[in-house]
């Protein structure tokens, strides 16, 4: 591990101040203190931030829901109104990692979780993420877990996180905090498709803190789950999921929302299979229609081809066991 120095700070400005001279946050530290002792990560300066009060998970005013980045996850997987309002969420929480690493690991850092490719953790690969401009030895590498969708010439990773899935389905914003204050960014356009920049992943600017995570209101009854297809049956990261919500009135879908894990380089919004949903009536033949979109657009890889196919299964379950059969 590269020597750093470490500062605890109290208050967001302390934290802002130590962020603008290139500190870095850290709070749970699951991730990153492991990309440390894999000299993946060489920060000079680690700012610990889990004394700021971002620890809250609160219903809005218009009736949707605030997560505080400094929520644990297991905090946010248990908590009533999550458990009640966004099933989907609890869900996604409690297939992630293991009942340790949930304990200490946050909402924030979560999302900000760097991926499982073995090349971007192997310091002997070629790897752009890692160091831009060295090559990508996934792509005529073993690829079986990489992505299929969102994938550039420059990189083929996946983003690792569960919960990431069900804020992008649900139409999530990223609260952040800056030098320049405060801003609100759609949770699709905080992570970034790897493009000829891999080694950008976040719409952060310098300094910016993660404050939390906003889930809009959505229409009441709203229907949610998710479900994560992998190796084992636990302590394993996705081969595919899927999160999907439904608001159903009169028989008819009124609201559908859908997105996909472990096959893109960012949490995989769904938006062809929702418009193929909004409007009809839940059956077995909607379903298989709506799934049969899930991989549009896919570019396999040499040893991932099974994940398109993987992928609609996975969507068409998860319709199924959400939106019920008839
Ligand atoms: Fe690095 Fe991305 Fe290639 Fe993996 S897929 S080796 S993270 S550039």
């Amino acid at each position: 591990m590269h020597p750093f120095s470490f500062t605890k700070v109290s208050d967001t400005r302390e934290a802002l101040d130590a962020g603008r001279r290139g500190g870095r946050y850290i709070a749970g530290g699951t991730t990153l203190v492991d990309l440390m002792r894999e000299t993946v990560e060489r920060p000079e300066t680690l700012v610990d931030i889990t004394g700021l009060p971002l620890r809250e998970v609160s219903v809005t005013e218009r009736g949707g829901l605030r997560v505080g980045a400094l929520v644990r996850m297991a905090e946010a997987a248990t908590h009533p109104k999550v458990r009640t309002l966004y099933p989907v969420i609890s869900q996604a929480l409690e297939l992630s990692a293991s009942a340790q690493l949930r304990n200490m690991a946050t909402i924030g850092g979560n999302i900000m979780q760097r991926t499982r490719c073995t090349y971007f953790r192997d310091v002997t690969a070629a790897c752009n993420k890692r160091e831009p401009g060295s090559g990508c030895a996934a792509r005529v590498g073993f690829n079986r877990a990489h992505a299929i969708l969102g994938t550039s010439d420059q990189c083929v990773a996946t983003h690792p996180s569960d919960v990431a899935v069900a804020f992008a389905a649900l139409d999530a914003t990223v609260h952040l905090l800056g030098p320049e204050g405060e801003r609100h960014v759609p949770f699709l356009d905080f992570l970034l498709k790897p493009g000829s920049t891999p080694h950008r992943e976040q719409a952060l600017q310098r300094g910016e803190l993660i404050t939390a995570v906003e889930i809009p209101a959505h229409p009441r009854p709203l229907k949610s789950g998710y479900l994560k297809v992998r190796d084992r049956q636990s302590y394993e990261f996705a081969l595919t999921s899927a999160a999907v919500a439904l608001h159903v009135r009169g028989g008819v879908i009124r609201e559908a929302k859908a997105a996909a894990g472990g096959v893109g380089t960012v949490p995989w919004k769904l938006s062809t299979v929702e418009r193929h949903l909004i409007g009809e009536r839940p059956s077995e033949a909607l379903w298989a229609e709506a799934a049969r979109h899930a991989a549009d657009g896919a570019h396999p890889l040499e040893h991932n081809g099974f994940k398109v196919e993987l992928l609609r299964r996975t969507v068409e379950r998860q319709l199924r066991i959400v939106g019920g059969a008839k």
